[in-house]
């Protein structure tokens, strides 16, 4: 148990803050027992903190025993050479040497390295024999890393049950802990995190989903081929604990990079003008990531869209893209659908269709927008084609897009007809909040246009960069009444 002086002191001496915060899409680097694998390195050893500093990774994890002397020191086993931590005196264990001729380190030799260096901290409390001698550890080490001011860089982490309990209580709630527990317990016992190995959470599928929605990390550990470090960043960890961290770093960097992509939107004059084949080369041509199709037939025998009558366009689209199709009814038409779809080069993880506001009780007008699976990331597209009859109808259809598409979980494109052209209110609504990813030029009619109708609208702004913008050269004989328009963006996210 601890001393009510020694446990002000710490109490003192702690801020409430968490090191660990949830991190938003990139996983931070844990070098696991420093860079060990560094030439001239050791497990644990104040050079394999160096070298993970000098290969930029944002932390080091350590694992601390106090000895029969209560001395704190760093080592992975309870013993070195044979000789037990715990068991043994300072005055022998200072003797011992790492494998890269270093002495033992102390905790507070290693402290007092880090406090110079980059990296955070993840500190292992080792599970002792004695849980009195444990108490003492987790006491002096949460009281030796506020001596050094490293509080706010610090996390600790621990199997043994009896030293989570004494870090939650004397730490806030910096604490993950190492043996594999259901997140609502996790919670429940004041962990601010899990630290889990990769197989409990591939064994618990929805483990890391829950961590974050309960407001907790997902570190995983020990991460070390490039597969599992993929994995890791597919399934949003917070933390990759690993061996080898520049590989990580790398492939992190990689999943996390600027990225290119190619937007487009088309009307597609419900398939009057041109069959599926036209359609789609049309489509193909630019080699969209993303594409929003408005005035999309499904089912619908329409006699005015003779080389299309009967057929289901999202289907016939897809299959001739190679992209994955998506549909949002917008109204029943014969005996199939008039609406709105998607065509995406990635999977869809859930898709939804907003009915948007019809105060007039005009056509029925919807927006489609689907949560996408990107390497690394998620993503929101969405597809909309505005009413082009009443102003109120069209103003309240602005408000409503703009309010759904600011509160996605995930950056969010938006792309479609909006009947409406610049300076008009129902457009600036949505520039007031979203970027626009398009140029001014003239979208209708295709063969001699005279405004600009189609939009690209993206949020937040700052994630969304335009490269390009490409609007066809008006033409007679174009596939639509609509030029497609395509946005070649970067998106930083
Ligand atoms: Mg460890």
């Amino acid at each position: 148990m601890l001393s009510n002086k020694l446990l002000n002191s710490v109490l003192l001496s702690i801020m409430l803050t968490a090191t660990l915060s949830a991190a938003a899409g990139r996983p931070q680097i844990v070098a696991h027992r420093g860079y060990w694998k560094a030439e001239g390195s050791a497990q644990n050893s104040i050079r394999a903190l160096v070298k993970a500093d000098s290969v930029g990774a944002d932390a080091v994890e350590l694992d601390v025993w106090i000895s029969a002397d209560s001395v704190l020191y760093v080592n992975h086993d309870p013993d070195f050479g044979g000789i037990v931590i715990e068991k043994s005196n300072s005055k022998v264990l200072d003797k011992l040497r790492l494998a890269n001729g270093e002495q033992l380190p102390t905790l507070d030799s290693y402290l007092e390295t880090a406090k110079g260096l980059r990296p955070d901290i993840v500190l292992e409390v080792k599970t002792h024999s004695d849980p009195l001698r444990e108490d003492l550890a987790v006491a002096m080490i949460i009281d030796m890393i506020a001596e050094k001011g490293l509080t706010d860089r610090t996390s600790y982490i621990t199997f043994s049950r009896n030293s989570f309990d004494n870090l939650v209580a004397m730490c806030g709630r910096q604490v993950q802990f190492l043996s594999a527990t259901d997140p609502d317990m996790l919670r429940n016992i004041g962990g601010t995190g899990a630290d889990y190995h990769i197989s409990a959470y591939r064994a618990n599928p929805d483990w890391i989903k829950r961590l974050h929605d309960l407001g907790l990390t997902a570190n995983i550990w020990t991460v070390n081929s490039p597969a599992d470090i993929q994995w890791c960043i597919e399934h949003d960890a917070d933390y990759i604990t690993t061996d080898e961290p520049e590989l990580a770093m790398q492939l992190v960097d990689k999943a996390f990079a600027p990225r290119r992509m190619t937007i487009m939107t088309y009307n597609l004059r419900f398939g009057e003008l041109a069959d599926m084949d036209r359609l789609s080369a049309e489509i193909k041509k630019y080699d969209p990531d993303f594409v929003a199709i408005q005035e999309v037939d499904v089912n619908f025998d329409r006699a005015a869209a003779k080389l299309n009558r009967g057929l289901n366009y999202v289907n016939e689209l897809a299959v001739r893209t190679g992209l994955f199709g998506y549909y949002g009814r917008a109204i029943n038409v014969g005996k199939g659908y008039y609406g709105v779809g998607i065509l995406s080069r990635y999977p869809a993880e859930k898709i939804e269709k907003f009915e948007l506001p019809n105060p007039e009780n005009g056509e029925q007008r919807v927006m489609l927008a689907g949560t996408f699976e990107l390497p690394g990331h998620k993503f929101v597209f969405a597809s909309t084609h505005f009413d082009y009859l009443d102003h109120n109808t069209r103003k309240l259809q602005a408000q409503y897009v703009v309010d759904r598409l600011t509160h996605m979980p995930y950056p969010a494109v938006l792309a479609g007809d909006f009947n409406a052209t610049l300076g008009q209110i129902y457009i600036e609504t949505i520039r007031s909040r979203m970027k626009d990813l398009t140029n001014n030029r003239k979208t209708w009619p295709a063969d001699k246009p005279k405004e600009k109708i189609d939009f690209i609208f993206a949020y937040p702004p700052q994630d969304f960069e335009l490269k390009s913008c490409t609007v066809p050269e008006p033409s007679k004989k174009s596939p639509s009444d609509h030029l497609p328009v395509i946005s070649d963006i970067i998106v930083k996210f």
